[in-house]
C-alpha cells in the first residue's frame, strides 16, 4: 500500500516514520508513505496557501487551488502500473467520521491512501466538496492541524497491513477486534510489590488460559465501554 501525505509541515513527518515498526517497513519494502507540501502547488512569489475567510472573522482558510492541484497531482501517479489504483481522498477533519478500528481496516484494501492535512481555519468548502472521499476526525477535539491525525490513521492502518508488524507483535485479539477490549497482560516478574500474576497464567493449559482471557477482556470491556458490546 502506497500512503500519501499532503501537509504544510512535511518536516513533521519524518521522525516519526523513520523509527520503531513503521520506519522498518518502509526500509523493507512493505509500506510506502510520501509526505508531499502544500506549498509546492503554488504560482506566486510568496507560496501562498491561506486567505481570510469570506463574510469577516478569525483566522486563515486554506486556498482551494493548492488543495486541488495537490491531490490531482497525487491522484494521477502511476504506480500500480496500468491497473486501476483503488484509491481513497481523505481530509482530516473534527468535523469527520470518529475514526475506529473498523475504518482502519476498510481503508487496508486500498492500493492509496491520500491523507490532506487542514490547518487554521480548515479548508476551503469547495476543496472538500471537489476532492474528500472520505473526512475522519481522530475524537471530539481540535488540534491545531492535521499531521498528528494523519500520523495516527497511518499507524493504525500500516500496522495492519501483511509484512508490517514483526513476530513479535500480533494484531489478533486486539482490543477492538470482536468488539472487546484485550484482556490484561502480564509478564515477568512472577510478584511485583506484592501483586502477583494470576495463577492461571503460569499453568501451560492453553485452553484454560484462553477461556480466562475472554472473561476478562468481556469483563473489561463491560466496565469501561459498555458502549462497545453488542
Ligand atoms: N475551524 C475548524 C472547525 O471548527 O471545525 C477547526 C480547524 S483545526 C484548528 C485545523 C485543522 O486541524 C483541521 O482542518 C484539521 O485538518 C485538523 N484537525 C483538528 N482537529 C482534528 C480532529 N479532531 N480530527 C481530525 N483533524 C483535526
Amino acid at each position: 500500500m502506497r500512503i500519501d501525505i499532503i501537509t504544510l509541515f512535511p518536516k513533521m513527518f519524518e521522525p516519526v516514520f523513520s523509527l520503531s515498526i513503521l520506519g522498518r517497513a518502509r526500509r523493507q519494502g512493505s509500506l510506502q508513505i510520501v509526505v508531499h507540501n502544500l506549498r509546492d502547488y503554488t504560482y506566486d512569489r510568496h507560496r501562498t496557501v491561506d486567505d481570510t475567510p469570506y463574510g469577516g472573522g478569525s483566522g486563515m482558510v486554506l486556498k482551494p487551488e493548492p488543495l486541488y492541484d495537490a491531490v490531482e497531482a497525487v491522484k494521477s501517479i502511476d504506480f500500480t502500473f496500468q491497473r486501476e489504483a483503488l484509491r481513497e481522498v481523505v481530509f482530516l477533519t473534527p468535523q469527520g467520521k470518529p475514526f475506529k478500528q473498523d475504518t482502519a481496516n476498510e481503508l487496508t484494501k486500498l492500493d492509496q491512501l491520500i491523507l490532506v492535512c487542514g490547518h487554521y481555519e480548515g479548508f476551503d468548502e469547495r476543496a472538500r466538496e471537489l476532492l474528500a472521499d472520505r473526512e475522519i476526525s481522530i475524537g471530539d477535539f481540535v488540534l491545531t492541524g492535521g499531521e498528528i491525525p494523519a500520523m495516527a490513521v497511518t499507524d493504525a492502518v500500516s500496522r495492519l497491513l501483511p509484512g508490517v508488524l514483526g513476530d513479535e507483535y500480533s494484531a489478533y485479539e486486539e482490543s477492538f477486534s470482536e468488539d472487546l477490549l484485550e484482556y490484561p497482560q502480564y509478564t515477568r516478574p512472577r510478584v511485583f510489590r506484592g501483586l502477583e500474576v494470576p495463577e492461571i497464567l503460569l499453568s501451560g493449559n492453553h485452553k484454560e488460559i484462553a477461556k480466562w482471557r475472554k472473561k476478562q477482556s468481556i469483563k473489561r470491556t463491560t466496565e469501561r465501554r459498555p458502549d462497545l458490546l453488542k
